[in-house]
């Protein structure tokens, strides 16, 4: 049947009904002053009273007043929505960027960062594929160098800007699992390694990866909580005389608990005598790699096959921003490729890659722009500088903390994580608050050499 012209400016009077009800989400130059002035007013209060700001702030209801606005057909004032921000997300639980928060893991929010995220929001780049956005892509890729770089990794590896470090580890992890060619059915014969103080998100990843019923091998630790070498040593040969292929060490570069780093090398030794991948984590401790002041003792972070760097911890950036890098970069991409019929061809030659080639996101925010800016705008210089900082706090800590009494101490902070506790003078008492053994601290080694 024929459109009749009757039909069609029917439609036409629809549309122009429906473009009026939707036009606020359109707003103009004049409606959009409106809504940033209040916002940059907001975030200009909140910056200059951070620094007093409690840490942690406990409300009665835990801003449950957020629940009262519930989303409705109509829209809000946006003074009424900033009220709520104010009073009941930003007014309770922890505010990471205060002054008084001494997180061992830092919080930063990295003011810039913020601004690079409301250009690349604005603008809206598409930065999971090269042909929609060559120069996102480009700027993404010369992030993953820098990082490749820092770390002393060769032109080949690659890697992949994520959302943090949980995401970067399941990607390093299937990124091992495809390169070492574990199949369903190996996986349990296929052992991995990793000690104690190995962080929680790699054994999610083992899960999320298929890998759950791998022999996992929990490696003792020395007295300063890392991975003992000689002991990875023993029971990757003991699998091997079982029959258990060693397939996965995952080693620590900063542990959450205690700052330690696993010894890189010495495990890389063992690792590539028995042909398994080193992953390391280094999502807290990675960064610290800018300071010449923690002397070699990331150097052979470049040995990893894989390494995870959270730039929202070392860097400062607001959450949101973690990073896997990935040594023998083709392996990152054979695990993660795929085409479909509306995606272009690659060219043979080329000098970038596509982020959506390397990680499980296809459509993804431009993530570049938040850490780019900084970067760019500083330089390097302040952000080793910040860091360094951090390394002499913790051990300012750890000498001052000494001279409370009754304050026992742990090792001498290999990063910024002091080790204390206070032991009453009754003497220990019990971890968990009796009955039981207490675990004593081990005992601080000999000062530091200056
Ligand atoms: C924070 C952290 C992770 C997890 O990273 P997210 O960014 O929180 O997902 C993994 N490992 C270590 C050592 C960490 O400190």
């Amino acid at each position: 049947m024929q459109t009749t012209a009757a039909d069609l400016s029917a439609i036409r009077a629809r549309l122009a009904e429906l473009e009026r009800a939707s036009a606020t989400l359109e707003p103009d130059a004049k409606a959009r002053e409106e809504l940033r002035r209040p916002v940059v007013r907001y975030a200009e209060d909140f910056l200059e009273r951070v620094d007093d700001a409690p840490a942690y702030r406990e409300t009665e209801d835990a801003g449950r007043r957020v629940l009262e606005l519930e989303i409705r057909e109509e829209g809000r004032p946006l003074d009424e929505l900033l009220d709520v921000v104010e009073s009941d997300v930003d007014g309770t639980g922890l505010s990471p960027a205060s002054g008084g928060h001494l997180g061992y893991i830092p919080g930063g929010g990295l003011y810039p960062s913020s601004l690079g995220d409301y250009l690349a929001d604005v603008t809206n780049r598409y930065s999971g594929l090269f042909f929609p956005s060559p120069g996102a892509v480009r700027m993404e890729n010369q992030l993953v160098r820098w990082m490749a770089e820092i770390i002393g990794y060769p032109e080949e590896s690659r890697g992949d800007l994520t959302s943090g470090g949980s995401i970067a580890s399941l990607t390093g992890i299937v990124t091992a699992r495809e390169a070492r060619g574990v199949h369903a059915r190996e996986v349990e014969r296929s052992a991995v390694y990793l000690t104690e103080q190995v962080h929680h998100c790699v054994a999610k990843a083992l899960r999320i990866a298929g890998l759950g019923d791998a022999p996992i091998r929990t490696v003792p630790m020395d007295a300063r909580y890392r991975m003992d070498a000689a002991e990875l040593a023993r029971l990757m040969g003991a699998d091997r005389a079982a029959g258990i292929r060693p397939f996965l060490v995952v080693a620590s570069a900063g542990t959450t608990d205690t700052g330690s780093v696993d010894p890189l090398g010495q495990i890389a030794d063992v690792a590539a005598e028995h042909g398994a991948w080193l992953h390391v984590d280094a999502a807290y401790g990675g960064f610290f790699v800018l300071t010449d002041e923690v002397g070699d003792l990331l150097a052979d972070l470049s040995r990893a096959d894989s390494v995870v760097l959270d730039p929202h911890k070392g860097m400062f950036l607001p959450y949101g921003s973690g990073a896997v890098l990935v040594r023998d970069g083709a392996a990152l991409q054979a695990a993660h490729y795929y085409r479909a019929s509306y995606l272009r061809d690659v060219p043979e030659e080329q000098d970038w890659f596509s982020p959506a080639d390397h990680s499980p996101e296809l459509t993804r925010p431009f993530r570049g722009l938040r850490m780019w800016l900084p970067l760019q705008l500083f330089g390097v210089a302040p952000f080793r500088a910040a860091l360094a900082e951090k390394l002499w706090l913790a051990r300012y800590f750890h000498e001052r903390v000494q001279e409370i009494g009754g304050m026992e101490v742990g090792p001498e902070p290999a990063l910024s994580v002091a080790l204390f506790r206070w032991v009453p003078p009754g003497g220990d008492d019990a971890v968990g608050g009796g009955g039981g053994e207490g675990r004593a601290l081990p005992p601080p080694p000999p000062p530091p050499k200056p």
